[in-house]
């Protein structure tokens, strides 16, 4: 809100509350909600890291226009809709190595806590009902626009207002809409209806972290009017200040266009996992800095591939040190000062509103670092390397850029590589019209579940179970 680094102090010093705006439950997510939902994963395991206590609470906004609209595409109802897509998002967040949240809400769970936060608006004169429908009175908030700091001439500009004629000022928006026919709609004061998203993410946060919250996170496109929208219903309602700090996370591009659903122009998450590994893809994440831009490409994500194998190599040359710290002598190494200086760097450079880009190239200084002192004459002596391998899988592991499944991604690569040497090897073979050697490679890997199809273009191969 400031728009500059401050120091992070918690309101309360026993635990961190951070709350993330998680996704509306209508389709799969993309590789820009994927983002978000990183750089908040990164920031609890870099406090937790520092030696934090976090609550993390994530929602899902598993009610809204976008969700009503799909499930009448395709015939479902509303309802099984969210559940799938929530579902769904659970497992990708997993196969992307985010760790869950300690709660997600869901908004159709907490609509009697969202009934009773707008009628507090209603008593405090914050609101007003049109027709069934409860809106936010903006002129009420001195403070509004203060997170995206708008005048309200832009504020006016700025909005993707609806036309609607029956609000006091443009600016109002709705916390509960009056039911139209055939959409889900819930008992209320105002008569039936349906929370709007606002208010939802507002009641959720203050039901599970209180009225004050350490970190909001979300991205970018959430600050307006999402958030500053947040602030006025929970800071009118309460009194409190509702965020300490903002985290607001930077689109990805692709093509040097924003990604979005609204545009058309994205990858899903469970595609770029078809075909990265998951490091892979953390690695590409983090490798920008969450409030710069990052673009989605085929040779970024080969970058990181490349910058993986390394690391991977790099760790598994020093895992045969792994614990052995006690050694007789007074030597002393230089690789031991490098593994300092990189501690403190990824610690300066996460410290630094979690500079991911900086943090990783202290990693990667160190990587080449021991790597010099693996190949020289006089090794470093164990308790050195023993010292770097504890460092490197320690900030690794804050950035989830290292775990053993990355070990099983480099040999899937190398799996692949051994099946197409075969089948060369048989294509030799059937040129010479050695069908013996042939069909003994096609057989003995029809054992292993690997199926080898002729086709005019040459044999192809497939994994069968
Ligand atoms: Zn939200």
């Amino acid at each position: 809100m400031s728009r500059q680094v401050e120091d992070f102090v918690p309101l309360n010093p026993e635990q961190v509350s951070i709350y993330s705006c998680g996704p509306t439950v209508y389709d799969y997510i993309h590789m820009g909600n994927a983002r978000t939902a990183l750089v908040t994963d990164i920031i609890r395991r870099y406090l937790a890291y520092r030696g934090y206590n976090v609550k993390l609470v994530q929602n899902l906004t598993d009610i809204d226009d976008k969700i009503i609209n799909r499930a009448a595409e395709v015939g479902v109802s509303a309802k099984q809709l969210a559940h799938e897509n929530g579902e769904a998002f659970f497992e990708d967040s997993q196969r992307l190595g985010i760790h869950p949240a300690d709660v997600h809400p869901k908004a159709t769970e907490h609509i009697p806590e969202m009934i009773s936060l707008i009628q507090t608006l209603l008593d405090k004169g914050a609101a007003y009902v049109i027709d069934g429908s409860v809106y936010y009175r903006v002129n009420q908030f001195a403070e509004y626009g203060k997170l995206s700091n708008r005048k309200p001439e832009d504020l006016l500009a700025g909005a993707r207002v609806e036309v609607d004629e029956r609000k006091e000022d443009p600016r109002d928006f709705d916390m509960w809409k009056a039911a139209k026919p055939g959409e889900p709609a819930w008992e209320s004061p105002w008569g039936r209806g349906r929370p709007g998203w606002h208010i939802e993410c507002s009641a959720m946060a203050m039901k599970h972290l209180g009225e004050t919250i350490d970190i909001h996170a979300g991205g970018e496109d959430l600050l307006f009017p999402h958030h500053e929208n947040e602030i006025a219903q929970s800071e009118l309602a309460t009194g409190c200040t509702f965020a300490r700090y903002w985290v607001h996370v930077a689109f990805l591009k692709i093509d040097g266009t924003r990604m979005g659903k609204s545009e058309q122009n994205f990858i899903l998450l469970r595609d770029a996992l078809d075909n990265y590994p998951t490091e892979v893809i953390r690695h590409f994440l983090v490798s920008a800095h969450y409030r710069h831009p990052l673009d989605y490409n085929p040779e970024s994500l080969t970058k990181s591939e490349g910058a993986l194998r390394r690391l991977n190599n790099c760790l598994d040359a020093l895992k045969k040190y792994e614990g052995q710290f006690e050694e007789n002598g007074i030597e002393t190494s230089s690789l031991q000062d490098a593994v300092q200086v990189m501690k403190s760097q990824f610690t300066a450079a996460m410290d630094t509103d979690f500079n991911t880009a900086q943090a990783l190239g202290a990693i990667f200084t160190l990587v080449g670092e021991v790597n010099r002192s693996l190949s020289a004459s006089n090794k470093a002596y164990a308790p050195a390397l023993a010292q770097a391998y504890q460092a490197l899988t320690e900030t690794c592991e804050v950035l989830g850029i290292y775990n053993l499944d990355a070990q099983d991604s480099s040999n899937v690569e190398q799996h692949d590589q051994l099946v197409d040497l075969l089948l060369e090897i048989r294509q030799d073979a059937r040129s010479r019209k050695d069908w013996d050697t042939s069909d003994k490679i096609r057989d003995r890997l029809k054992e292993l579940n690997i199926e080898i199809q002729d086709t005019r273009e040459g044999a192809t191969w497939k994994i069968v179970s």
